[in-house]
């Protein structure tokens, strides 16, 4: 029982809900994960369902304001993660929506360029240090816009026939001993249910594997970044010239601003928008410590908090520092920001032995450069991510593509970001697809066709 609840209970009755639609393959949960889940099965020829609770796809890369598609490529500047992530930044590239380092670029070492990039303030997003050659280079990582992208998501599905089912929750497996057999969804038409063959949970936070029966790893350490909630939120029409030249000039002025900011509880780090035609645009991503970010009173807490701190920090700015004069409030995230929860025991369970072990394994089913863990970086550019990592270990029927995969906190601190979750998803929705094709369950799928089918959709694995 919840600890805040009362000791009060309710039996609700049992009732007779409609099956609205049955299909090979449902996704629930339209983030990263859930958009490679449903492309991939629907592109393997699986009649696919996708279940997003709002009104727009992306998750937390558009609802959440968290813009940055990071580490495509390794400190070398060779791109790892390709297939429908590489995918969706051309289609974005297309409409002069994203902004990225020029491929020429990526690699780097040169002292001039990578001066450019910290002069421009681009650092943080393109620049990481070397350790190997004592020298910081240029990555591949690319900004979204994320409106377009929402735009862009939809033609996609609809493309390929994906059938969305918007604002509705997925709120329940539907579960026959141990293999789960679709999902019960609410939205205003009411309760309904949804048959499959595949379910992908993608929801992020693991909605579905609790009630599916699937073991999951709670354990989360106070201090990571995905022990955090986030506030993101954007402020616009900012002088930026105006506002560099102050930094520039007035380094004293600035840092006794920010720390007076900083004590009465404002957030001053800002990083700024570089998307075409977003000048002047500074995004905020205030951290909010929480080791449990699906309890409902922790997300009502950081709502009411993140607003006030908001508002607190937009006024500061406004009155206080040169540039802002004339700057509004933008857009506040309209998607709270959870960064980290349970995540699923699997079949292989992704462990902080993985970040220097250099292991391929036999269902290798994507790559991940890693770029942001100094010492093991250096030493151990790359991590492979077995299929198996997707499987639950004891719950058939089900696939898990979203940063519920299965990994220990140490693992998932590092690999549960954007570009991770599309190539989970891709990789899910593929097999998904195979297995409904074929009547087989899930964990069977045959790892070297999987293999094959993801290279032929144009993803990068150890054995293309
Ligand atoms: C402030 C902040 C900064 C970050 N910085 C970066 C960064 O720079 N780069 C990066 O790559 N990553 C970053 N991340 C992490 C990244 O955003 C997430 O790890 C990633 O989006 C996870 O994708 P996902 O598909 O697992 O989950 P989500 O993005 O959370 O998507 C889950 C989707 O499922 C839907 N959903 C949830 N439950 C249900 C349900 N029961 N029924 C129906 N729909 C449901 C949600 O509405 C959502 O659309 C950051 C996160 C935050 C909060």
């Amino acid at each position: 029982m919840n600890p805040r609840s009362t000791r009060k209970t309710i039996t609700e009755p049992a009732r007779h809900i409609d099956v609205t639609r049955e299909a090979d393959v449902v996704v629930v949960g339209g983030g990263p994960g859930g958009i490679g889940s449903a492309l991939a099965a629907a592109r393997s020829g699986a009649d696919t369902v996708l279940v997003e609770r709002y009104g727009h796809l992306g998750g937390m890369a558009t609802g959440g304001l968290v813009t940055i598609i990071p580490n495509l490529s390794d400190i070398s500047g060779e791109q790892q993660i390709t297939g429908i992530c590489q995918e969706l930044v051309d289609r974005l590239d297309a409409r002069g929506a994203t902004h990225y380092p020029k491929k020429a670029d990526w690699g780097s070492a040169d002292e001039k360029l990578v001066q450019y990039y910290i002069d421009a303030k681009l650092d943080w997003f393109y620049i990481r240090n070397d350790l190997n050659i004592g020298r910081k280079r240029v990555l591949y990582t690319a900004l979204i816009d994320p409106e377009i992208m929402k735009c862009e998501l939809n033609t996609m599905m609809e493309e390929v026939g994906v059938k969305l089912y918007l604002h509705s929750w997925g709120v329940r497996p539907i579960v026959e001993g141990n293999t789960v057999k679709g999902v019960i969804i609410e939205n205003k038409s009411g309760r309904q249910a949804i048959l499959a063959k595949v379910v992908i949970d993608s929801t992020g936070d693991g909605d579905l594997l609790q009630p599916a029966g699937a073991e999951c790893d709670i354990r989360m350490m106070a201090g990571l970044r995905i022990a955090a909630f986030a506030f993101p939120f954007w402020i616009g029409n900012v002088d930026m010239k105006k506002l560099e030249d102050f930094r520039a000039s007035r380094p004293k002025q600035w840092d006794a601003l920010v720390q007076e900011l900083e004590s009465r509880g404002g957030a001053f780090f800002y990083m700024k928008d570089l998307v075409k035609n977003h000048d002047g645009v500074v995004w905020f991503h205030p951290f909010f410590p929480s080791t449990d970010q699906s309890d409902i009173h922790e997300i009502n807490r950081v709502e009411l908090e993140g607003r006030k701190k908001m508002l607190l920090s937009y006024e500061f700015y406004r009155d206080r520092v040169p540039g802002f004069e004339n700057s509004y409030i933008a857009l506040s995230s309209p998607q709270l920001g959870t960064q980290g929860g349970q995540r699923v025991v699997g079949e292989y369970v992704c462990s902080a032995g993985d970040m220097t072990s250099d292991e391929v394994f036999e269902d290798t089913i994507a790559i991940f450069p890693d770029n942001d863990n100094e010492e093991i970086s250096a030493e151990h550019p790359n991590v492979c991510i077995p299929y198996r990592a997707l499987v639950p270990k004891k719950v058939d029927g089900l696939l898990v593509a979203c940063r519920a995969f299965s990994s220990e906190y140490q693992f998932n601190e590092y690999f549960n970001l954007i570009p991770h979750c599309i190539a989970f998803g891709q990789a899910a929705g593929t097999a998904a697809a195979m297995a409904a094709d074929s009547g087989i369950r899930p964990r069977d799928v045959n790892y070297s066709a999987l293999q094959r089918n993801l290279i032929r959709q144009g993803v990068k694995l150890p054995s293309s």
